[in-house]
C-alpha cells in the first residue's frame, strides 16, 4: 500500500474506534456505555454555561482548584493526585510510563478493552490472564509476574463482568508483586460498589508506593462527555505521571463542571443509589427468567451468551435498546432508568421464548443453557 509507513498497531486501534454512536431517536434505550442515564443537575449545567464565557483563555494548567476539591473529597493531599482527560488518558500515560524495552503488563481478561490497545500503542506486551468465574484470578496473575512485568492492572469492579476482588485478595497481590512493578486499581465504578469485602484503593494505596488508584467523573458523576478523571498514589509517582501528561488536556469547562459536581455530590449519590436499587431489581428479574448473571458491583450486568452474543445484540437493537456485545463471549448491559430496564427485561423474555421454542425446553435451567448455545 502506498503512503507513509505507520505502525501496524494503528490499524487495530482504528478498528476499535469504528463503532457507530446510535442516535437517541433510533435507540431510546442507550444501555451500551455504562453512562448514568440522568442529565447533569442544574448547578453543574450552570457551571458549564458560566465557563463558556472564558474559553478564549487557556485552562489552569495545574487544575489547582479541582485538585484541591478532590483532595477535600478524598482526604488525600494534593501531591498524591494526578488529573487526566478521563481516567482513560491516565491509563494511557501509565502504559507510556512503563514502556521500557521488553516491558510487560499483566491484566485480567476479559476486561476493559482499552488496556491491550494502550499496551500495543506504547510497545508494552500485554499478558492476558483469563478470569476465573468471571473474576480476576490473583494466583494465576501472580504466576505471570516476571522481571519484565512493569504494570499490573486490576479493574475493580471488572468491566464487563462487574465482579470485585476482596481487600484480602488485593493484599495478597500487593505482597507478592515486586516493589518496582506498578499496580493500578481501575475504580471507574467505585461509587456503585456495595460489597463491604470489596477492596478500596483509597484505603490501600498508602501502604504501597507502587499502588495507584484511578477514578473518574465519567460514570457516577455523570460527566462522560467532558473528560475528567484522576489518579491517587505516591507523590513521586504522581509527579512523574503529571510530567508525562499532555498539558492543558483538561478543559476549563471540564474543570468547572467537575468542581460543581463535587459540590452537589449528595444529589449525584442519590442517583447512584437509585441505580444500585435498579441493578438489584434487574438482576433478580433476570435470575428469575433463568439467566446466570454474576453478581455485579458496578452499573452494568454481564450476560455470558457466548456465540449467541451477536444475535442477541441485534435483537435488542430491533427493540431500540443498545447494549455492548463482545463477540463469542457475552453481552454487557448498563443499568438504566426503570423504563430502560423494563424494556431490556421484555427483550430478554422474548429472546428466551424464541430460543426456548426452538429448543423445546421451557425449564429455567434448560433455558439458561439454551441461551448460551443459541446461534
Ligand atoms: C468507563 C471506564 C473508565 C473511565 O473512562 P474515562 O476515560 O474516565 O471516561 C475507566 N476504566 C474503566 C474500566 C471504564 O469502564
Amino acid at each position: 500500500m502506498a503512503g507513509p509507513r505507520l505502525r501496524p498497531v494503528l490499524d487495530r486501534l482504528a478498528a476499535f474506534r469504528a463503532g457507530v454512536v446510535p442516535s437517541a431517536e433510533a435507540a431510546p434505550h442507550l444501555m451500551g456505555d455504562n453512562e448514568t442515564p440522568y442529565p447533569p443537575p442544574d448547578a453543574v449545567l450552570a457551571a458549564i454555561a458560566e465557563s463558556a464565557g472564558r474559553v478564549n483563555r487557556y485552562p489552569d494548567l495545574a487544575a489547582a482548584q479541582l485538585t484541591a476539591e478532590i483532595a477535600k473529597a478524598t482526604g488525600e493531599p494534593e501531591e498524591r493526585i494526578a488529573l487526566g482527560a478521563g481516567s482513560g488518558a491516565l491509563l494511557q500515560v501509565l502504559f507510556q510510563a512503563v514502556a521500557d524495552q521488553d516491558a510487560e503488563a499483566v491484566i485480567g481478561w476479559r476486561s476493559f478493552e482499552v488496556y491491550p490497545l494502550f499496551a500495543d500503542l506504547a510497545g508494552v506486551r500485554a499478558v492476558k490472564v483469563p478470569l476465573r468465574e468471571e473474576k480476576h484470578d490473583v494466583p494465576a496473575m501472580l504466576e505471570q509476574i516476571s522481571e519484565r512485568t512493569r504494570l499490573v492492572i486490576v479493574c475493580q469492579p471488572n468491566n464487563p463482568t462487574g465482579t470485585v476482588l476482596t481487600t484480602a485478595e488485593v493484599e495478597q497481590l500487593m505482597t507478592a508483586v515486586p516493589a518496582d512493578c506498578l499496580v493500578a486499581l481501575d475504580e471507574a465504578y467505585h461509587e456503585y460498589v456495595r460489597d463491604p469485602q470489596a477492596a478500596d484503593g483509597l484505603h490501600l494505596q498508602r501502604r504501597w508506593p507502587n499502588l495507584v488508584t484511578l477514578r473518574t467523573f465519567s460514570k457516577a458523576y455523570g460527566l462522560a462527555g467532558l473528560r475528567v478523571g484522576y489518579l491517587l498514589g505516591d507523590p513521586g509517582v504522581v509527579a512523574r505521571l503529571r510530567a508525562a501528561s499532555l498539558p492543558f488536556s483538561i478543559s476549563s469547562t471540564a474543570q468547572a463542571a467537575a468542581i460543581a459536581a463535587l459540590r452537589v455530590r449528595d444529589q449525584l449519590m442519590e442517583r447512584v443509589e437509585r441505580t444500585v436499587a435498579e441493578r438489584g431489581r434487574l438482576r433478580a428479574a433476570l435470575l428469575e427468567q433463568g439467566w446466570p448473571i454474576p453478581r455485579s458491583e458496578a452499573n452494568f450486568l454481564w450476560l455470558g451468551l457466548g456465540e449467541a452474543s451477536g444475535a442477541f445484540v441485534r435483537r435488542c437493537a430491533e427493540r431500540g435498546i443498545v447494549v455492548r456485545g463482545f463477540p463469542g463471549e457475552g453481552v454487557r448491559v448498563t443499568v438504566g432508568t426503570r423504563a430502560d430496564n423494563d424494556a431490556f427485561l421484555a427483550a430478554c423474555e422474548a429472546w428466551l421464548k424464541e430460543s426456548g421454542d426452538q429448543a423445546g425446553d421451557p425449564g429455567a435451567q434448560g433455558r439458561a443453557v439454551s441461551v448460551r448455545e443459541e446461534k
